[in-house]
């Protein structure tokens, strides 16, 4: 999840740089927009998710309260029982702009791939790199 509270976690996902193009960074998130740019996020990483943006059907799925300062979580099933398809919900109340959404997904998409890195230097790494995949998939020539 995307802890605000460390300010260590905080300062490097803050860090994280996106590979969309200055002008389009500021541009509002919508669920069209950002179900797109999951879907190339789940593609670099071979780890496919369903993206929700309704909390509370996030809440009612996952049987945990959504909290709202979270931007954004991921939920993998009980232990005993994974799902096949893990949750990831973005709180589009804190997640605002296409570059805090990148962010946001690249984050969520980490703990999806490398779940024992935690939020270490090696976990924001593994994000940016799922970043620059991104990038080089949306500039690739047709
Ligand atoms: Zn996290």
């Amino acid at each position: 999840m995307v802890d605000r509270a460390h300010p260590v976690t905080e300062q490097r996902h803050a860090d994280l740089r996106s590979p969309l193009p200055e002008h389009e960074r500021d541009l509002p998130v919508d669920v069209s927009w950002l179900r797109r740019r999951a879907k190339l996020f789940a593609t670099v990483s071979e780890r496919n998710f369903h993206l929700v943006t309704d909390l509370a059907a996030y809440a009612s799925i996952s049987g945990m309260p959504y909290l709202s300062h979270y931007a954004a979580q991921v939920y993998l099933g009980p232990k005993t029982a994974r799902l096949k398809v893990p949750l990831m919900a973005i709180n589009l109340g804190l997640v605002t702009t296409r570059e805090e959404a990148d962010r946001a997904l690249a984050h969520e998409t980490m703990h999806l791939v490398v779940p024992s890195y935690g939020h270490k230097a090696a976990a924001f790494a593994r994000a940016q790199l799922l970043l620059d995949q991104v990038g080089q998939l949306t500039t690739a020539p047709a």
